[in-house]
């Protein structure tokens, strides 16, 4: 059995979770073990980065001493015969960040600093690996990931130069997550929380049985546990069901994550490193939700624009309008409403926003709205069954509703709400939907 184990940043956080992670890959007998930096390291390099841009030298020097502190405590703390090696590495990764900054090029050296937390974390981990007696391998993903000119992973590409380095059993191989090269050859990186969207991709391409993705929660939860008390562990679930609850809110797994996996049929296992005994979650193709109600999630920062056209009236090639606005300026929409003489729809990317208002004002009168939230009720939703969506909405009478989406799958009902009442609205479902 081929499996893929990712571990996230609090995961190898310190000396001692890296420890646990050991211990895990080795129970698990791990094909690949994908990392991402410690926890905090990519929020500095990217404070890093936009310090760099302004040239605040004395602020970037601290930022740098506190982050490189963090490296050398758990150097200190895990290594003994590699202790030398990992601290000369870490020096020179700093060295090398300290240059980026210096001569810094928007676009370039963000993407090189970014990458070093990968870079440095897993090499510390591989040494670790060595020194408690396992054959370890460390495989620098830059050379087999990459992306095409429009950003998207080169899957076949990842198959050809990966699969063949990874042949020998008994051998731990150990990569980085969310580090890319791009479609010129230089250093690049799939995006925040990308690291779990690397393991799906490297387990595609490696013929993995299992993508493990192990965190510091037991598992895909039935609502946020950082707004609601009592949430529960959902036990098996199906690809669409996981599919959409990353993609509206839920933390724990990076919405692209999925797809790889599912193409493949490759079951992906979410675990907690902190109680690895826990259960879990397990999603498959078939872990379809046995009852009406499987979970719930939210998504922020989401924008609704309105556009009000009497045009639009008994006309057609209206909707083809609005959308190709949205296509030119790479912006993807979420939601969407429409009436005889409206669209509503929400977008969470407010990049191309001014561009787009300009545009579309062409074609009616437009309404924006910013801090809203998406709330997303995933389950079996049955479409010739009553009660349903009565069901749902009756949980949240006293929140206004903005938006509503149903029937577009047989999975989810998705509300827009203003983000004031999410709190209010995520608990009042946990209520009335889960009986907690
Ligand atoms: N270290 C990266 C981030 O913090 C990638 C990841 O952890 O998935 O976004
Ligand atoms: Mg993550």
């Amino acid at each position: 059995m081929i499996k893929v184990l990712k571990f996230g940043g609090t995961s190898v956080g310190s000396a001692e979770n890296m420890r646990k992670v050991a211990a895990i890959i080795r129970n698990e007998k791990a094909r690949l073990t994908v990392l991402s930096a410690m926890s905090g390291t990519t929020d500095a390099l990217v404070r890093i980065s936009v310090l760099a841009g302004q040239r605040a030298g004395t602020e970037i020097r601290e930022v740098l001493q506190t982050l490189k502190e963090k490296y050398e405590t758990c150097i200190a703390d895990l290594l003994g015969e590699h202790a030398e090696v990992a601290r000369k590495k870490t020096e020179a990764t700093f060295s090398l960040i300290e240059n980026e900054c210096a001569g810094f090029q928007p676009g370039k050296s963000d993407k090189v600093i970014l990458a070093q937390g990968e870079l440095l974390t897993s090499y510390i981990f591989t040494l670790y690996l060595k020194e408690i007696g396992l054959r370890a391998i460390l495989l620098n993903a830059p050379d087999f990931m990459c992306t095409d000119a429009a950003h998207k992973p080169e899957r076949e590409k990842l198959k050809n130069r990966l699969s063949p380095l990874v042949r020998e059993p008994e051998t731990f191989y150990v990569t980085q997550g969310f580090i890319c090269t791009d479609c010129e050859g230089n250093l690049d990186n799939l995006g925040r929380g990308g690291s779990d969207y690397s393991a799906a991709l490297m387990g595609e391409a490696i013929g993995a049985n299992e993508v493990q993705i192990w965190t510091d929660i037991d598992g895909m939860h039935n609502n946020d546990p950082r707004y609601v008390d009592k949430t529960f562990p959902i036990r098996h679930m199906s690809f669409d069901e996981a599919a959409e609850l990353a993609y509206f809110g839920a933390k724990i797994l990076h919405p692209a994550t999925i797809q790889p996996c599912k193409d493949h049929g490759i079951p992906v296992r979410l675990k907690n490193t902190m109680d690895a005994r826990a259960e879990g979650t397990l999603i498959t193709s078939s872990g379809e939700a046995t009852s009406d109600f499987c979970a719930v999630a939210a998504k922020d920062n989401i924008t609704v624009i309105r556009i009000y056209s009497t045009r639009m009236l008994m006309a057609y090639g209206f909707l083809r309008m609005v959308f190709e606005i949205f296509e030119r300026h790479k912006t993807s929409i979420d939601m969407i409403t429409t009436s005889e003489v409206a669209i509503s729809l929400t977008v969470d990317n407010e990049e191309h926003l001014e561009e787009i208002e300009r545009e579309l004002a062409a074609l009616g009168t437009i309404e924006v709205e910013k801090d809203n939230t998406i709330v997303c009720v995933v389950g079996r939703m049955d479409h010739t069954q009553h009660g349903l969506v009565a069901k749902v909405l009756n949980c949240i009478q006293n929140i206004p509703v903005k938006m509503i989406s149903y029937g577009a799958s047989h999975r989810s009902l998705v509300l827009l709400i203003g983000t004031k009442a999410k709190v209010e609205a995520l608990q009042n479902l946990n209520r009335g939907l889960f009986n907690l």
